[in-house]
């Protein structure tokens, strides 16, 4: 069965497995790696224009390693969950000095850098260095978890267990990049989240989903908790046409990118408004929005405020005033993107 399944998948990807995309060309460890980082929550369409402007900026993982944190984040503006790029760099620092530059081929060593879990170092182990390793990323566990009809949310640990042992023993020896390649690619294409292309897929004559048509309950959801919801008041101090940024800690949300201060409570914008050295002139509200989390919502309502500045105040490299429209190399929060595009429109 093992062998079967294999090579039946194997057999699928010559005919019908991609072997276009932009990480598929010159395939070094390095671009598996940002590629795969960049496909964690994130569909191939939108990582494309990404992943290219990112290799055309950083070719090498020196070049990467020695970028300023600010060009890296800005080059991943849009694309989410920003740990992944902060992760990134780190790794490419670690690489350049512990390993001379060359990513370890070992999948613990390679488990052992920021943002790298099990499956991302199969990844690059299997694709970037063409030699064994498992993998388990949402496609690989969505047809692994249909066709052997395996009950309950991966996310719990007995399951996900479960689907790495199958994972382990359907991988060849030989050609387990293609392999691992050709199972993200059935998970892409024909097995997915919303639909079942049975009928084009190559194991389907031992799929279990497909025998008994309950591809739907695989795999398991996850049990639903309500996100909490919280709220922020957006604060976007003008003065002569420039807004004040400021970088936020590297940790918790936002970590590095420069983003508007905030004020949870508007009976305390006053006391804000001091704290920054400033005086208020004039205010008014702007539409609010929801920006949501993977674990909570945040409502946010931007208040514009028209300030001037004491002039010694917030001289460092933590604040900046820019105008809505800086092209500037930085990071920039989806939300303050969203306010400065806001304000160009209603100019
Ligand atoms: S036969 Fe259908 S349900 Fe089973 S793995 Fe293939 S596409 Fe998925």
């Amino acid at each position: 069965m093992t062998q079967t399944f294999s090579s039946q998948v194997l057999r699928w990807f010559q005919q019908h497995g991609r072997k276009h995309l932009p990480w598929q060309k010159n395939v070094t460890p390095y671009r598996v790696w940002v590629s795969e980082i960049m496909l964690q929550q994130t569909q191939v369409t939108t990582v494309i224009p990404y992943f290219e402007r990112f290799m055309e900026t950083f070719p090498t993982v020196q070049a990467l390693a020695e970028a300023p944190q600010d060009r890296v984040l800005n080059l991943w503006t849009g694309l989410g969950y920003y740990a992944r790029a902060r992760n990134l760099h780190k790794t490419a620092k670690i690489i350049c000095t512990r390993f001379n530059g060359k990513f370890p081929k070992k999948v613990h060593e390679l488990e052992e850098l920021p943002g790298i879990g099990r499956s991302t170092a199969g990844a690059i182990r299997s694709l970037g260095h063409g030699e064994y390793a498992p993998i388990l990323d949402g496609n690989v566990k969505r047809v692994l978890a249909r066709h052997f009809a395996v009950a309950g949310w991966p996310g719990k640990t007995s399951v996900l267990k479960e689907l790495w042992q199958l994972s382990e023993e359907l991988t060849p020896e030989s050609d387990s990049g293609a392999y691992n390649q050709a199972m993200m690619d059935i998970g892409a294409m024909i097995c997915t989240r919303t639909k079942t292309l049975c009928e084009q897929c190559p194991v389907n004559n031992t799929c279990l989903a497909k025998a008994k048509n309950t591809m739907t309950q695989y795999p398991g959801k996850k049990p639903k908790k309500a996100k909490p919801v919280k709220a922020t008041h957006m604060l976007l101090f003008r003065h002569q046409g420039h807004l004040l940024l400021e970088k936020r800690p590297q940790t918790g949300i936002w970590g590095g990118l420069w983003c508007f201060p905030q004020s949870s409570e508007e009976t305390e914008v006053p006391s804000v408004i001091r704290q920054y050295g400033l005086t208020e002139h004039s205010r008014q509200q702007l539409h609010g929005f929801r920006h949501t989390f993977s674990h909570f919502h945040l409502d946010c309502y931007p208040l514009l405020i028209d300030v001037v500045p004491a002039e010694t105040q917030l001289n460092d490299n933590q604040h900046l005033w820019v105008e809505p429209d800086t092209d500037k190399d930085l990071g920039f929060a989806a939300p303050t993107v969203r306010l400065m595009k806001q304000l160009m429109t209603n100019k």
